[in-house]
């Protein structure tokens, strides 16, 4: 029986109830795929300060570095924000990024036809919408150099650097059109080639890489100014799109957000493949919540969503993703909802039952489907 090491990074706030359901989920899809999983633990955030002194122990990262995929909760919370920068549960989360090199960020963004009234746009617009966003997440404007504000000649001058090698575009844009291949073989690479040298390059490299080595793959290239603007306009033209980190950023929020809410994204961090292994975190999009941390209602399905995420991308378990992605579809259109994506004329439920709904919903599944 093939085993898989999974890393459970439970966090702060709401970050252990959500994770709690999602292994539950995990656990299930390994037994049903017959595949053995092995579960640790580790500190992080806020919690692993008040533990031992940082949110980023070094037992952490020796963890992660051995697991096959890792399953972050959140962190942060009023109680740290106090804290000097080093110390704040943030420090965690971008030390276990930076060390894992995840440099591929995908944010799916897909919409449950029982949640299409909850998006700001129009249903027709939304329903079945189903796209994935690859960001490059370690390179672009955020980290080039010279940076920073001087003053020069009396005025106040501030600059950040736009730079990418053609090695972090390449891997990013094989990372994509992988992605691609197993979807709906289509690629958007979005730039700002009219005006960025730095983005020309970016297009020339993609569309080099797709003409040697994924001619199967329809590749379209839009400025990003075109993009923000057709993915309020009409979503679902696009499948995959892969963009730097800045247009990353900004697109992915607005991707998100045109499927309702925050309690439902869930997204997955990629790292370069060393041995025929890719590290690789998972996370909800949200944040730890605090507000409404340890009342047992915060919504678990974004971190079951990331589970999903994880079953696909790090264990090659299709079968499993779709029946989680489908479980969780049938309990939203059995009426259950947690508070954040509360309807009239739905039942409003906690965590615990949000989880064992979806649980039921999978072994009725499976029993009909015969996939497992
Ligand atoms: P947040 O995402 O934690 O919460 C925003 C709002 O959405 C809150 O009203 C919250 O109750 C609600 N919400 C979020 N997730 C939910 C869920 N699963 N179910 C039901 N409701 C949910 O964002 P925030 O309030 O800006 O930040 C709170 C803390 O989380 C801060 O310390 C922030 O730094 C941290 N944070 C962490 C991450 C991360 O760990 N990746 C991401 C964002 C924010």
């Amino acid at each position: 029986m093939t085993t898989k090491h999974i890393l459970l990074l439970h966090g702060d706030g709401i970050g252990p109830e959500v994770v709690g359901e999602a292994k539950r989920v995990l656990e299930w899809c390994g037994t049903a795929a017959g595949m053995s999983f092995v579960f640790d633990e580790a500190l992080i955030g806020g919690s692993a300060y008040d533990a031992v002194g940082t949110p980023y122990p070094a037992e952490t990262l020796e963890k992660a570095k051995k697991a096959d995929a890792i399953l972050l909760g959140a962190v942060g919370g009023p109680k740290w924000e106090s804290l000097e920068y080093a110390k704040r549960p943030e420090r965690g989360l971008l030390g276990i990024r930076k060390d894992l090199d995840l440099f591929a960020n995908l944010r799916p963004a897909m919409c449950f036809a029982a949640l299409a009234d909850a998006s700001s746009l129009k249903p027709e617009i939304i329903s079945g919408l189903d796209i994935l966003i690859v960001r490059e997440l370690t390179g672009d404007i955020y980290f080039g150099q010279p940076r920073g504000v001087s003053v020069e000649n009396g005025h106040r001058v501030g600059r950040n650097t736009m730079i990418y090698a053609d090695w972090e575009v390449t891997r990013i844009g094989r990372v994509a059109l992988d992605l691609a291949r197993a979807r709906g073989k289509k690629l958007c690479s979005v730039d700002k080639a009219n005006v960025l040298e730095t983005t020309e390059m970016w297009r020339e490299e993609v569309q080099k890489l797709r003409d040697a080595e994924y001619k199967d793959i329809e590749l379209s290239h839009m400025y990003v100014d075109n993009a923000a603007m057709q993915l309020v306009r009409a979503p679902k033209q696009f499948d995959v799109m892969v963009t730097g980190n800045i247009f990353g950023d900004i697109l992915s929020d607005c991707a998100a957000m045109l499927t309702g809410s925050l309690g439902m994204l869930p997204s997955a961090s990629l790292g370069a493949e060393i041995n025929g292994k890719r590290a690789a975190l998972y996370e909800p999009v949200h944040g730890s919540a605090p507000d409404i941390a340890g009342k047992g209602v915060a919504n678990p399905i974004a971190t079951i969503l990331s589970v999903s995420m994880m079953l696909r991308y790090s264990f090659g378990l299709n079968a499993q993703a779709d029946l989680v992605d489908a479980a969780v579809a049938n309990v939203l259109e059995s009426g259950l909802r947690t508070g954040d994506i509360m309807q009239t004329g739905a039942k409003k439920v906690g965590t615990r039952e949000m989880g064992d709904a979806i649980l039921t919903a999978l072994q009725n599944l499976a029993a009909n489907t015969k996939v497992a």
